[in-house]
């Protein structure tokens, strides 16, 4: 490869050394861990999961905040710019990074594109969510799917690892449906009354354990509501059977006052990113528990 590198660049000899050097460098480094830049907690724990020591990732939303209202720092753009390949959900979901992706070029993996999803379409925009519900990791099997995805994916940028990465996505697979037999089966004793949720991220969920559809009081909780938002809220809450509401950290704070306001209503947290979960592979069955568990509690 060196050679390779010399004989192509001759002509330029002493400049072609340096950067022949270099390029003997990066590709000692590519050799080791993939650099990953994963968008939120889930992704980054399909991610690891697949991945394994041969992977190293990077979180861009590791704090509290939400996707849907995140802005990037130049340090964010930074590990964009240096990553192998950025993994994330699409632009229903991670409205920031349609525009910045454009910008580095660094390759990436959307998870959504099998949806068809554009990403031209909404970067300018602060939330999306009138298409299909963009919370896709909310569905265990779209989640294996994914998986296989991402196995492939670094397959091709590491194909030493290509054996690894298969064996581990189907390793989730498989214990991803033991989860998800579990929580079937309990669900399916459940006689669950509708919820409502101040953010409609959980279609998926609900699909796909046959739970009635959540009442979704409004698509970005972390606005104040409005007056009209408010009377819309109290006509869907009156309307419910069971007076439970799943909040999310997010919420803004006024949202909270105003649903705590009646007392015959619970109110029950829910975190649809798992942000105080332990960041690594086992964190996205821990988040689908916790999502299980808010909906049995709340349905009850
Ligand atoms: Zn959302």
């Amino acid at each position: 490869m060196f050679s390779d590198c010399t004989r192509r660049l001759t002509g330029y000899r002493i400049p072609a050394l340096a950067l022949c050097a270099f390029v003997a460098l990066a590709a000692s480094a590519q050799a080791q861990a993939l650099n990953i830049v994963t968008s939120i907690h889930p992704v980054e724990s399909i991610v690891r999961s697949v991945g394994g020591d041969a992977v190293t990732t990077q979180l861009l939303i590791s704090n509290a905040a939400s996707p849907h209202s995140f802005a990037l720092k130049p340090s964010h753009l930074q590990a964009l710019s240096q990553a192998d390949l950025v993994v994330w959900v699409g632009p229903g979901i991670e409205t920031f990074l349609p525009r910045a992706l454009r910008a580095t070029d660094t390759p990436h993996l959307q998870w959504g594109e099998d949806l068809g999803e554009s990403d031209e379409h909404h970067d300018h925009h602060d939330h999306d969510h009138s298409g299909p519900d963009p919370h896709l990791w909310m569905a265990p099997d779209a989640s294996a799917r994914f998986a296989a995805r991402v196995a492939e994916r670094l397959a091709e940028l590491a194909p030493q690892n290509a054996a690894l990465f298969r064996a581990n996505a189907t390793r989730f697979s498989v214990e991803l449906a033991s989860l998800d037999r579990a929580l079937s089966a309990r669900f399916d004793q459940a006689d669950a009354s509708p919820v409502a949720v101040v953010h409609n991220a959980y279609s998926h969920f609900t699909l796909h354990y046959g739970l009635p559809d959540p009442i979704a009081l409004t698509d970005l909780a972390e606005e104040l509501p409005s007056a009209r938002d408010a009377r819309r809220a109290k006509q869907a809450l009156d309307t419910l059977d069971a007076g439970c509401v799943l909040i999310e950290p997010t919420t803004n704070p006024r949202w909270l006052r105003l649903l705590a306001s009646d007392e015959t209503r619970s109110l029950r947290r829910i975190d649809p990113i798992g942000r105080d979960i332990a960041r690594g592979p086992d964190l996205y069955f821990t988040l689908l528990n916790n999502v299980a568990d808010a909906f049995s509690t709340c349905s009850d």
